[in-house]
Order: C-alpha cells, then structure tokens, then sequence
C-alpha cells in the first residue's frame, strides 16, 4: 500500500475537532482541518523577555496541531517566519551534558557501521555549537555543519567545527555537490521537526548524499509522545511530529528508503532513522524498519480516531499537575521550576502556571539568565538560586533530561526538597 494513500478517508464520522482553514499540508497537498491538539494561545517559546520589555505586548499565536488525513503528517501551518525564530536561538545543546555524551557514542558507532576515515566527508544539517560533530574532528573525519543560527554557528568554530551559516535545502545542496562537498554521511538531530519546507529539505539531502552514502536522522517519535502524554513538546518552532509512518512517505517521495531504524530513550521516545537512495542495494531493509512500520499501523496510524483521541490525555495531565500544585499551594509549600526549555514554556501557557505557582526557574545557560519565561513572565535564574532559597519542590521542565538533572542537585534533600516532575503525569520524587 502506499504511504500516502489514506486506509481512512477525512469523513467517516470520526469525533474530532475541526477547525476551518485554508491551509494545506506541509508535505502532500491534503487540506488540514483535523486537529490533534488545541493547546490554545502561546507566545513563541524561545522568544524569553528582559525585564526592560515586561510591559510591552507579547505575540501569542494560536498552539494547534492537524493531522494530515492523506500522509498522516501530524503539524502545523506556519504562524511565524523561520527567521524569526532561529537567527538567535537560544539552545547551546553543550549545555547538557548527556546530550554531549549521547553525540560522542553515536559517533563511535556510526564510524565503525560504515568504516569512515580521513576520506570520508560528513555533513550535519542544524550543527548547533558543535556538540557532535567535535566527536568526528577529535577522530580526523573531516565534517561540516550547517547551522543557520549565527550565535551558536560561532561557538561550534571554537570547536574547529568548520560550519556554514545557512538554512539546508536544495539550493545550498547543488552548491556543496558543486564544490566537491558531497557527502558519504549526512547527520540531522532534532532538525526535521524545525524544518518549514519539508520538500526543498529532503530533497537537498537526496542531493547531497553520494551513490552508496547513508543519512541519519533523529527525531521524537510520534507514537511514544501520544503515549506518554509528551504535549509540551509541540511548540511553534517544531512544525511536524513524525510517526516512522509518515516520515517512510516523505523520503520515498524523495528517492530515499528508510532501512533501518532505532529506537533511543533521547528526548522522552526518539527515533533514529536510516536513509539511503532507493536503488541502493548495499543497504536492504532490515526486519527492525518492517516491524516498526507494522506496529504502527496496528496501532492505529492509518486511521484518524487514534490521533483524535489524543485530547483528552493532554487535558487529565494539565488537571493533574493543576492539582498537584493548588495542593502544594493550599500547604504553604515553596515550589521552583528547574530549566527553561521551549517544552516547559508550552507546558506552563497552556496550564496557566505564572508565579503564582512557581517563583522563579533556573538554567545552566546564562543566556536566559535576568531574562523571562515567555507568556508567563516566570524569572530565570542560575541554579544556584535553588540552594540560596531551599524550595520544597523543585519542577524539572526538562523532564528528558531528569536523571542528570535529579543526580545534580541532590543536595535539596538535605533540606527536605523533592523534585517533581510532570510528564507523563505530576508525579513527585522524594
Ligand atoms: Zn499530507
């Protein structure tokens, strides 16, 4: 069957919100007017204030998320220019620490898979800092990033990460190809998401890639975020949440087979995806790409009813998180955010948490430092705020990352502290 064929067309009488809109798909050209998720009103989640701007207006646009009823595409219609929200983005990915490490075991594994040297060329699309594509230079695969935000572009320099400072897509492909940049390893982590133009994206990686190279490409699961409740991940910047499902369609229409995948723990439920040109017979698809692609349509992912049923799991966890705090409240108890990502910033808009709820937060990156959470104005502070205050609870927004986070600042139990952490439900750590 193909993958862009819908098993379920839009009007089987499916209970689904619909909302009208003139907007088409960000792949195939199906008319989006299933919605996934309504998180309502949210500024952009990167966009943190300084304090000189607390009194101005704030853009909020709406948070909702359609489902694609001809490729199963779960996304968005573009509310905001890419360059507005990436030319000085805010996430340094060496901040965390066990993102760095996951980098350095990816690329011991990857140049053993396909037996990279000093011949080899890699390419990662949306380098950030760096973070990963130092592991290539320290073992002399010569690489290149390609990273559109000039801030964080600079610091992967200082790495010796030689990086363009550019958006990846066709154009910029031909030109590498040109030059005798082609690659035998293409790498995107957490960029699909962020990508408006999916076609002109895909498309210049077919391009890029040499006869016989291999594309790897992370992304959160869509399947592990509808089962664990994970919809603080939908924000603005992230454009499409990919099902193994919907995104074998789009890299077929593009010459590309998915032959291989992972399942990784990163980012609540990744997917690690392995592409190369369809006509590429050193890499057959292997039994873990046939059996991912068969639990999902099990599962549900060729009909309309499971995404329509994702709703009412995101309303129980706002309630439940609600009453976990108007309880901690209602005790006279202390509560600090831990984090500042663009996750906790959904969370909070769509649950209206202010510092009614939480003080302050606090972030190992001191480019959020005096500055404010958007929407809803919570300080941010450097962490050591939390041993200077002694909170009851500490909120870790970034539950991704709660192991190192919890591991970190297990000093707070000396006062009594407890971490919660709120997703997949409000649960607390003593
Ligand atoms: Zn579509």
């Amino acid at each position: 069957m193909s993958t862009t064929e819908p098993a379920e067309g839009p009007d089987q009488g499916v209970a689904m919100a619909r909302r009208p809109t003139t907007s088409q798909c960000l792949f195939c050209d199906g008319a989006l007017s299933h919605v996934f998720c309504d998180l309502g009103m949210s500024p952009l989640c990167e966009s943190f204030v300084q304090e000189g701007d607390l009194n101005k207006m704030e853009a909020f646009y709406p948070l909702v998320v359609y489902v694609c009823p001809k490729c199963w595409l779960v996304q968005f219609y573009k509310y905001a220019a890419p360059t507005e929200i990436f030319s000085e983005y805010a996430y340094f990915s060496s901040y965390s620490d066990s993102w760095v490490e996951h980098g350095g075991r990816y690329t011991e594994m990857i140049i053993d898979r396909l037996g990279l040297t000093s011949d080899s060329h890699v390419v990662e699309l949306a380098s950030n800092d760096g973070y990963l594509l130092q592991h290539f230079v320290k073992k002399g695969v010569p690489v290149l990033g390609i990273e559109p935000a000039a801030n964080v572009a600079k610091a992967a320099e200082e790495k010796n990460v030689p990086t363009l400072v550019e958006f990846f897509g066709r154009k910029c492909a031909t030109r590498l190809v040109e030059e005798g940049k082609a690659a035998d390893l293409i790498i995107g982590n957490n960029v699909l998401a962020q990508v408006y133009d999916i076609n002109d994206f895909v498309g210049g990686i077919t391009i890029l890639l040499k006869p016989g190279g291999v594309v790897t490409i992370e992304f959160p699961h869509l399947l592990r975020l509808m089962a664990e409740n994970q919809f603080d991940t939908i924000y603005h910047e992230h454009f499409s949440y990919f099902s193994f499902l919907s995104a074998t369609g789009i890299f077929k229409a593009h010459g590309l087979r998915l032959f291989d995948v992972e399942e990784l723990p990163t980012h609540g439920g990744s997917l690690r995806i392995y592409a190369c040109h369809d006509e590429d017979r050193a890499h057959p698809t292997t039994d873990r790409a046939r059996g991912l692609l068969e639990r999902e349509e099990a599962e549900g992912f060729r009909g309309l009813s499971r995404y329509g049923a994702f709703q009412e799991q995101v309303d129980a966890t706002k309630r439940g998180l609600l009453d976990f705090l108007i309880q901690a409240k209602r005790q006279g108890k202390s509560v600090a955010g831990y984090g500042a990502p663009g996750k906790g910033n959904t969370l909070l808009n769509y649950c209206g948490i202010r510092t009614d709820f939480i003080e302050y937060t606090v972030d190992r990156n001191p480019y959020k430092h005096g500055r404010y959470l958007p929407g809803t104005h919570i300080p941010i502070f450097a962490p050591e705020r939390i041993a200077q205050t002694k909170p009851d609870y500490v909120l870790i927004l970034p539950w991704n990352l709660k192991d190192e986070i919890m591991k970190q600042n297990a000093f707070i139990r000396d006062w009594g502290g407890q971490f919660v952490v709120p997703i997949p439900e409000a649960r607390v750590y003593p």
